[in-house]
């Protein structure tokens, strides 16, 4: 035992201990056994009780101990919670040891189903469930506690009405590397944890097993295996019990038989599961994930490469701290975008890789040019055999691949799958959402935005005008004589020049100055942060730099054009509306004037 060990001070674990008023702990401490079984004995006279007696390996000490107390023939009830050799392969012994008639072996009736295989020859059993789950003693009643398929579908507990002890059996159990009889602290979940995660089928059935528990005022948990739990852990040790994975050995895939690694794994993808859940972005859930994969793995960065919806490959890359959107994803990566698992599975991995990668069906290593080594983790659409991302997971220096690393790696594939196609369709979403957007404020034929945009933009401009924003003006422009240039030339002609026009408005006016194509062949500029005199000068620029145009059209035609303008500043607290009009005015004083004009209102 552990020289510093707090218990050894304590607890005298060569002696029955009293854990409770007559209540005894008489276990074994067994070297280099992580299990530790403990038996308990209440006694009461020739009545006394012994829980779970232990097996050959233990049952002289124990019976020693037994008899610093009481002599072994005060034992009348024998109480096997379940099965397990290491509980009850002693039962021949204490079969030979008994000559009372009166003596029982209680347990539920599917472990005696099992135990029936003893062949006790002076032991009968004393059924709890025929019993109504309870064994009334002369000076106390032990009520039967129903754990099924905690470990096994008869397990049972035995609660104490009378200490308030719960002689637990295998559930608070733990795995003890220096043995401590007493638990300190909460820091004994940790020992708890491995030890329920592995052996309990799931948190459905350990929950049930709490609930039951849960019913009687318990005060101690004696269990058969780790530490005894004193009164002020019991709840946080059972609200710690209650949101434990279980089931991991389904991970074991018949490798591994460490359980507090395959307790570190679980818990690893757990993180990684509720990251995903709590994270929507991205870049949060890469940075956890990096986290978490570097516990185990000597993890420099993760780069991921998908292919959207429209085909185009995405490359997220390391940079510090922040997944950055990759300039240029490399040749050799995009190719092995889109390709078929049979071709991955194939020749593609072992050519597009240089050198040997050791290649595992379900991710390679790839050596690179100065001899870093990194993981290539290909990732399949659920439904489809097409490679449709790729983890591309850095390591600081090369590693052996095992089978715990083999293992790691699999295990992280189907959150990484899902966080990039999840990435994917936002992103296609996204992508769909700003084209939509776009169409629905553009118009079509130039891509100067249309009018519904202006009455939602510029309404808002107006508002921050007011709250002593920029000043916003406004200029309308309508060509000159148009109808002629379609009579002359077609539409399509007529098409074909407004587009240049919006191009050349375009190219005239500063960022944030708003372009709108008003309707036909009228456009209205509005410009933000402008005087009176920019406006005029803008308009008058306008003017001069289309009458002075070439437009030339496909088939060379070329064609020139005028246009009249009319412009307006809008007055502290006037409507878009009236704005409009007003520069709709000024257009057609121009027009009257002749055409081809500026007029600026006021
Ligand atoms: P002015 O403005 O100088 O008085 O003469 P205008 O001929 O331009 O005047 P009007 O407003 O009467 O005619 C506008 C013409 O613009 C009518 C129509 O043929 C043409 N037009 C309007 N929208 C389009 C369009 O989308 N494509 C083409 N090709 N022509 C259009
Ligand atoms: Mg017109
Ligand atoms: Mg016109």
């Amino acid at each position: 035992m552990h020289q510093t060990d707090p218990n050894q001070r304590r607890f005298d674990t060569d002696h029955a201990i009293e854990i409770a008023p007559r209540v005894w702990w008489v276990g074994h401490v067994l070297a280099d056994d992580p299990f530790q079984c403990h038996v308990y004995l209440i006694e009461q006279g020739d009545q006394s009780v012994l829980f779970d007696p232990g097996s050959r390996l233990t049952f002289a000490t124990t019976l020693r101990k037994i008899e610093e107390i009481i002599p072994f023939s005060a034992i009348r009830y024998f109480v096997c919670h379940h099965q397990d050799p290491d509980i009850t392969a002693c039962l021949p012994l204490i079969d030979e040891l008994v000559d009372r008639p009166d003596a029982v072996l209680v347990t539920h009736w599917r472990a005696s189903a099992l135990l029936r295989h003893y062949a006790l020859e002076r032991l009968p059993f004393w059924l709890v469930d025929e019993h109504d789950w309870r064994l009334q003693l002369p000076d106390r009643e032990l009520r039967f506690v129903f754990t099924p398929y905690a470990h096994f579908p008869g397990a049972f507990c035995t609660f104490d009405a009378e200490t308030g002890v719960l002689f637990s059996s295998d559930l608070f159990g733990g795995f003890t590397e220096t043995p401590a009889l007493m638990a300190e602290d909460i820091g004994y979940f940790e020992a708890m944890r491995p030890f329920h995660e592995h052996y309990i089928p799931s948190r459905d059935i350990l929950v049930h097993a709490l609930d039951q528990i849960a019913r009687h005022p318990v005060r101690l948990i004696a269990p058969q295996h780790g530490s005894i739990i004193p009164a002020p852990l019991v709840g946080p040790i059972i609200e710690q019990l209650r949101e434990l994975d279980c089931g991991i050995y389904l991970f074991a895939g018949g490798v591994d038989t460490d359980i507090r690694r395959l307790s570190r794994l679980n818990r690893t993808l757990g993180e990684i599961t509720r990251t995903m859940l709590y994270c929507r972005d991205f870049h949060d859930i890469a940075a956890r994930l990096l986290e978490v994969v570097r516990r185990s793995l000597p993890v420099a960065r993760i780069d991921y490469y998908l292919e959207l919806a429209d085909g185009e490959v995405l490359g997220l890359v390391a940079d510090g701290q922040e997944q950055q959107r990759a300039e240029q994803v490399p040749a050799w990566l995009r190719a092995l975008l889109g390709i078929s698992r049979a071709r991955w599975l194939g020749d593609t991995a072992g050519r597009c890789l240089h050198g040997h990668p050791m290649h595992d069906e379900r991710f390679c290593c790839h050596t690179g040019d100065e001899g870093a080594m990194s993981l290539l983790l290909p990732l399949f659409a659920r439904e489809g055999e097409r490679l449709e991302a790729i983890a591309h997971i850095h390591l600081e220096h090369p590693i052996e691949i095992g089978a715990h690393e083999r293992q790691l790696i699999a295990q992280l594939m189907v959150p990484l799958q899902v966080v990039l196609e999840r990435e994917a369709i936002y992103r296609s979403i996204e992508a769909e959402r700003t084209r939509t957007y776009q169409r629905s404020i553009r118009d079509s034929l130039t891509g100067l935005f249309n009018r519904f945009y202006m009455q939602d933009i510029i309404e808002r401009q107006c508002h921050a005008q007011d709250r002593g924003g920029p000043q916003v003006a406004a200029l309308m422009l309508d060509l000159d004589h148009f109808k002629r240039i379609n009579d002359h030339h077609g539409h399509p002609v007529g098409d074909a020049l407004l587009r240049q026009v919006a191009t050349l408005l375009h190219g005239s006016i500063r960022d944030g100055d708003v372009p709108v194509r008003f309707g036909g062949e009228e456009f209205i500029l509005f410009l933000m942060d402008a005087s009176a005199e920019q406006g005029r000068t803008l308009a008058e620029r306008l003017r001069a730099r289309i009458a002075a145009h070439q437009f030339v059209l496909d088939d060379g035609l070329e064609l020139r054009l005028t246009v009249s303008i009319g412009g307006a500043l809008r007055r502290p607290g006037e409507p878009l509306d009236a704005l409009v009009e007003r520069a709709d005015k000024a257009l057609y004083t121009a027009k009257q004037a002749g055409r081809n004009r500026a007029v600026f209102a006021g």
